[in-house]
């Protein structure tokens, strides 16, 4: 939704570019706080939907750590001054510098995807003369029932370690003198909408948390990732998702040990509903079954159709006219830069601005220079608004 203000303020920039909503942000961040860091929840921002300043500033006004999955990211995150005590650093492939970087900057937890892996940073974190907090990523074999791109957490997926591998763990880590295991962890896929995956999720890490306490190992921390999804189809009837049910379900069904202390980190239920792509049409093309509205934008500055067959609700802020069947395209040269095909907007003229909603997660960060486009610019609607 955009004020009459806000619209006029777009026609005076140079499109496409991101526009983020900072008080929807700010809603948003009430809603964390109420429901899940008041509860005592700890909640890390997956920083790679969403890497901006001004949106770090608000997510860490708002009490929030920070969920890294590169060695940058661990650097962007202290440069907007989180705390490294705040940091959780996941991914497959770490890098030995990334590593370096991670054990320099002492960080909360390194979320460990693989056995060689917690060799090597037992090596590199004993070089440093450091203790490497540990959580071990395990993958719960729990179907989220999303896109498969975005699917985490089955046995057929690449990250973490299957609970096959467990009994080698209990016997590797006593020799491990440089990790201290401080967690478990989980993620098992992003724009779950349903609940019931997570309800499982509880119940494969009670069970996974009994079996190491009888080897005789206590779980200071229960890293639960993310993946909580948003409404894409209706971004202004539901402007976030529903957190109090969200953070609930985790209260009633995990088995707490005294003491323990339960994460999350979310990414896109948090930066996805206050980021646009604004465009404006260049072309209008009557087609035989539908009509083509070529914009301004295209998978470059926002990959996630082309690349999950995501759909993306598209606005046109200045048509009232009666409605019409278009294929909303993109200029690349590619089939699959469309955003939306066979839609019924109203009239759209060459000139008219559209807004595709909900891209303020994985959307600006994952733009690119693909022929030569220039880098995405973000406007934000504490500045625009006067
Ligand atoms: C991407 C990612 C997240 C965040 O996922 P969302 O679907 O955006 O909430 C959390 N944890 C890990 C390890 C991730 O890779």
């Amino acid at each position: 939704m955009f004020t009459p203000a806000q619209i006029e303020a777009f026609s005076n920039l140079k499109t496409p570019f991101y526009f983020y909503d900072l008080d929807l942000l700010r809603k948003t961040l009430d809603q964390v706080k109420e429901y899940g860091l008041s509860k005592g929840f700890h909640v890390h921002f997956a920083i790679k939907a969403n890497f901006n300043f001004r949106i770090l500033e608000l997510i860490k006004e708002a009490g929030l750590g920070i969920d890294c999955v590169s060695g940058q990211e661990i650097e962007r995150a202290i440069e907007a001054g989180f705390s490294p005590d705040q940091i959780a650093f996941a991914g497959v492939g770490k890098t030995d510098e990334e590593i370096q970087t991670g054990l320099n900057h002492n960080i909360f937890s390194f979320n460990c995807e693989s056995l060689q892996e917690l060799e090597v940073l037992n090596n590199l974190a004993s070089e440093a003369g450091k203790t490497a907090q540990v959580s071990i990523r395990l993958n719960p074999n729990v179907e989220a029932n999303t896109h498969k791109y975005i699917t985490t957490g089955l046995n057929e997926n690449k990250f973490g370690i299957t609970t096959d591998k467990l009994p080698l763990l209990f016997d590797l880590l006593p020799s491990f003198h440089s990790v201290n295991l401080t967690g478990i962890h989980f993620h098992i896929g992003s724009q779950i909408r349903a609940l019931e995956p997570f309800v499982q999720l509880c119940e494969k890490v009670n069970n996974l948390q009994d079996l190491f306490e009888q080897k005789g190992f206590e779980l200071e921390h229960i890293n639960l990732g993310g993946g909580y999804g948003i409404d894409y189809e209706a971004p202004d009837e539901e402007p976030f998702p529903e957190f109090k049910s969200f953070f609930e379900l985790f209260e009633k069904n995990l088995e707490l040990r005294e003491n323990q202390q339960v994460h999350f980190e979310l990414g896109r239920s948090i930066a996805g509903q206050c980021g646009s792509l604004i465009s404006k049409v260049l072309y209008i093309k009557e087609g035989i079954a539908t009509n083509f509205a070529v914009i301004d934008a295209g998978m470059t500055e926002l990959i996630r159709p082309a690349l999950y067959q995501a759909s993306h609700k598209v606005d046109v802020l200045t048509s009232s006219k009666p409605e019409k069947t278009y294929d909303v395209v993109g200029p690349i040269c590619e089939s699959s830069d469309t955003f939306q095909r066979g839609i019924q907007l109203p009239e759209i003229k060459r000139g008219d601005f559209v807004a595709i909603r909900s891209a303020g997660a994985y959307g600006e960060v994952m733009s690119s220079g693909f022929n030569l486009r220039e880098r995405v610019k973000a406007y934000y609607s504490d500045d625009l608004n006067q």
